[in-house]
Parts: structure tokens; C-alpha cells; sequence
């Protein structure tokens, strides 16, 4: 069984920490499966994935696997894609998802029932196309949270449970277990994903957790006014 968190920001959008400090931070809490999913770019899953292969390349028992990812905003609200490679994606969510498993890439809507920070809503309902639905993620409210989950349940769609991580000490705050042995390809999560062979853990901020999310947030917005 492997413990994934496929939902985390590098400084290619509005994250704090590099892809090499992220899959630092995810090999000291025992985390198997990251992707790094920023905002309208696969740079830094990219960017992961290469140093996460070097990594396999020069030690035999410290394994982390990264999947390229994106959190691509849609017409109608953020999706998170999960490829192999850089894939060009079209923000209509019938052509993204066709686009994305013609090149075989794992489509997922992001916190579907935060409205509040680009959720689908009940437009999530309008497509058969997900391969899984985000039923967790640990900045959502409960609610939305509950609302995901049972979309998943209505719509017969495996569930996965992400950190949404922007700064290093939030990764793996909610994680995923996926359940196959080992992962030495990103095929293999992927085809693990679409099965459905997996299992949301659900996990929270806690008080400090939220309070280092507020200061970041407006860290990160001083420093753009500032061109930093
Ligand atoms: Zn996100």
C-alpha cells in the first residue's frame, strides 16, 4: 500500500517551496506518491519528476514517485489532470477531459463543492468523464468536503483525499492510499487511480496550520504587488 498526496503548489504558481523541497519534505513523512499540481502549468510536476527519477537512480531504498500534474482552471472550475507528459488542455471541461485520456491522463475535479475558490459545483454532475473526484481535501469546509463525497457516492467514482499543500509543512496534511505494492512507473499509479484502486484519508489543518496558510497567503500577495 502506497500513501499518495496528489494535490500540492511548488513556486510555479503560488506555492512557497521548490519541487525539490517538496519531495524532500514528502520523503521525511514516509509519503510514497506526490504530483505536483500548480496552477495552469506542469512545470514543477515536471520538474519533480525528473529529480524524483534521480533520486530512484542513485539510492535503492529511499523511493518517491512524482506525477506531473496541473490544477487547470476550466470555464466552469479547477480541474486537476494527472499525465505522463505535458499535454496542452482545453479549458470547455467535454474537450479537457476527451483531450486528457486521449493521452491517457486521470481526470479529477478539484474540491468540486469549494465555490468559494473555483470549485465546479453541480457542474460536476453534467460529466461522466472523472476518472475519480477529490472527496477530501484539507482547505475545503466540511461541508463542501461532504458534498464531494457524495457526488462520488451518486456517481459511482472512486474518491481521493489531498493536502492542497502551498507551503512545505502541509504536504501529506490529507493523503490517499493507493492500493497496489509498489509504484515504479507513473502508468502504474495511473491505472491504479482509474480502477479506483484507492482509499481517501481524510486529514485537517490544525490551528497553526491555518494560521501559517493566512500568513503565506499574504506573503505571497505582498510579494507579487512588489514583483518580488
Ligand atoms: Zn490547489
Amino acid at each position: 500500500m502506497l500513501i499518495a498526496d496528489l494535490h500540492i503548489h511548488s513556486v510555479y504558481s503560488d506555492g512557497k517551496a521548490s519541487p525539490r523541497e517538496i519531495i524532500r519534505h514528502a520523503l521525511i513523512r514516509g509519503i510514497n506518491v506526490i504530483s505536483i499540481t500548480d496552477h495552469d502549468t506542469f512545470k514543477g510536476g515536471l520538474e519533480g519528476y525528473r529529480f524524483s527519477r534521480e533520486i530512484a537512480r542513485n539510492t535503492s531504498d529511499t523511493k518517491i514517485l512524482v506525477v506531473p500534474g496541473i490544477e487547470l482552471r476550466s470555464y466552469s472550475g479547477d480541474i486537476l489532470v494527472y499525465c505522463e507528459n505535458d499535454v496542452e488542455l482545453p479549458r470547455e471541461v467535454g474537450l479537457l477531459i476527451d483531450k486528457a485520456h486521449e493521452n491517457n491522463c486521470v481526470v479529477v475535479p478539484a474540491h468540486p463543492f469549494d465555490t468559494w475558490r473555483h470549485g465546479l459545483g453541480d457542474v460536476v454532475y453534467d460529466y461522466d468523464g472523472w476518472d475519480a473526484i477529490e472527496v477530501w481535501n484539507a482547505h475545503a469546509s466540511r461541508n463542501a468536503n461532504r458534498r464531494a463525497l457524495e457526488a462520488s457516492r451518486i456517481m459511482g467514482k472512486p474518491g481521493v483525499a489531498n493536502s492542497d499543500a502551498h507551503i512545505l509543512e502541509h504536504v501529506g496534511s490529507a493523503y490517499t492510499y493507493i492500493l497496489i505494492e509498489d509504484a515504479s512507473s507513473i502508468t502504474e499509479v495511473l491505472d491504479a487511480l482509474r480502477k479506483g484502486l484507492i482509499k481517501p484519508h481524510q486529514g485537517g489543518l490544525s490551528l497553526k496550520d491555518n494560521i501559517e496558510r493566512v500568513a503565506w497567503s499574504i506573503e505571497y500577495r505582498a510579494r507579487k504587488i512588489l514583483g518580488d
